[in-house]
């Protein structure tokens, strides 16, 4: 068999990987289940078994609250049009405004979030973001989706953040896969944002490719190995990991732009999840922080560590 790959990387055995498509939309009701079910079995023996519990029942509540939302309203089919022949995400998070549907969404996550094991600290934040108004729960979702979140205000975000989560896989989820196109290096081809980490799958026809993990909509978009998803490059690409571990996260490290993104080996373990592996991997991100490499991947369940 024809093999490609760098040495002392797993070599990519090349025809499994010619049906490898360029994108796979989320399905909201498999994404957030399987999400809580991996976080629940990460908690077990985990130091941050408490937390990763909390992030367990707030997946559920992402799950449970779906059923009877009003549907998600999708861009005009012109705007969609445009979009893809400008190479433009069609969710266009820049302007994004609540619609009944994400209003519904957030009331739900708000309200639901009572019976998960919430930590403490976030149990005061969640009284907080239950008392917001509309203009104020605007304002947080735009930093979410901006990547700017305050340090001061980091908990209530994280709540808002499980629900637009859910909003944007509904929408991502009924985008047409075969017309969304490569935006950019780190960009997701469905909503813009940055991908939480990247997955090599074991997909049959994909075995062995990679896929980048929207932080935000859950879409998963091909990107070939051994290279920078923030910059691009392939120059100085390295890869870090925590010795003993079980070999199925590393950090892929760019000499160039001088950041990382974890890379989960979900072909070697089925059940890894983008969001899940990456907050219970957080020994690897404390270990890549006393060098000069700066974390790209995006995840706001991580903020607070
Ligand atoms: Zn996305
Ligand atoms: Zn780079």
């Amino acid at each position: 068999m024809t093999q490609v790959g760098a040495p002392g990387h797993d070599p990519i055995p090349i025809g499994d990987t010619a049906a490898a498509p360029f994108v796979r939309l989320p399905d909201p009701r498999q994404v957030f289940k399987q999400r809580g079910e991996r976080f629940r079995a990460l908690a077990a023996a985990h130091e941050l078994k408490p937390y990763l519990l909390f992030l367990a029942d707030l997946s559920d509540v992402q799950h449970d609250i779906q059923d009877g939302l009003p549907p998600v309203e999708m861009p005009a089919p012109d705007a969609l049009a445009r979009a893809r022949e400008h190479a433009m995400p069609p969710l266009d998070r820049a302007r994004f405004t609540s619609d009944p549907a994400c209003d519904a969404t957030f009331e739900r996550v708000f309200a639901s979030c009572g019976a998960c094991l919430v930590p403490e600290a976030a149990s005061a934040a969640l009284q907080r973001v239950r008392a917001t108004d509309a203009p104020a729960r605007a304002a947080m979702a735009q930093a979410v989706l901006a990547d700017a979140i305050p340090v001061e205000a980091l908990a209530e975000h994280v709540f808002v953040a499980a629900a637009l989560q859910v909003h944007f896989a509904r929408l991502a989820a009924r985008l047409d896969a075969v017309s969304l196109v490569p935006v950019g290096d780190g960009v997701c081809p469905a909503c813009g944002g940055p991908p939480v980490a990247s997955m090599v799958v074991g997909w049959p026809g994909a075995h062995g490719t990679r896929f980048c993990a929207c932080a935000t909509c859950a879409t998963l978009w091909n990107y070939v190995r051994i290279r920078c998803t923030v910059c691009g490059s392939t120059k100085s690409i390295s890869f870090e990991e925590i010795a003993g571990g079980p070999g199925t996260v590393k950090a892929e490290c760019c000499g160039e732009c001088r950041s990382y993104v974890k890379v989960f080996y979900q072909h070697k373990d089925p059940s890894l999840d983008p969001v899940a592996d990456d907050v219970a991997s957080l020994g690897l991100d404390l270990k890549l922080r006393e060098t000069d490499l700066r974390r790209a991947g995006v995840d706001p369940f991580l903020l607070g560590y």
